[in-house]
């Protein structure tokens, strides 16, 4: 559909695929993650995609969730224009006590009350000198491996980076 579109970028959202949604049978642990489709839940099993009403909290969650996920969207945009305010959106991206992250992690801990919830640590993995973080971003603690992602998890502040 795209590639016949040439105005796709500027249509409505289609509804994600099947295949692109969590088809576990129970959602054990979830990521607050914006891949820039709607909706930023996804399991951390599948990598699939968690419709709300699978974990059933409150609108009052779920407009906060929206107003994150415009934050985060409007710095990952300026930071992937690559243009004059990447390098000023990726330090507000990577600081822990900026209101994406903040707001971010509120959330996460509210989610937590649901479903284990991990929050998804921005990271520049597009150059040839990226090295993996050894530390966590919020407490400074040492990280674990996670098994489900090619990341690092800080259980304390429940961040996969
Ligand atoms: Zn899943
Ligand atoms: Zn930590």
């Amino acid at each position: 559909m795209h590639t016949t579109d040439p105005y796709w970028k500027l249509r409505p959202a289609p509804p994600v695929p099947d295949d692109e949604l969590c088809d576990c049978s129970q959602v054990t642990q979830l990521v607050l993650c914006d891949r820039l489709s709607s909706n930023p839940l996804h399991c951390l099993v599948c990598w699939g995609e968690v419709a709300p009403e699978r974990i059933g909290f409150d609108g009052e969650l779920a407009d906060a969730i929206a107003v994150w996920r415009g934050l985060h969207r409007a710095l990952f945009g300026l930071w992937l224009d690559s243009g004059e305010y990447q390098l000023w959106a990726q330090e507000r991206l990577l600081d822990p006590s900026g209101t994406v992250n903040v707001c971010g992690r509120e959330i996460v801990g509210q989610l937590g009350r649901f479903t284990r919830t991990y929050y998804w640590w921005f990271r520049d993995t597009t150059g040839d000198d990226y090295v993996p973080p050894t530390a966590c971003p919020v407490c400074r603690g040492p990280l674990e491996p996670s098994p489900h992602a090619d990341v690092r998890k800080c259980e304390t502040c429940a961040v996969l980076v």
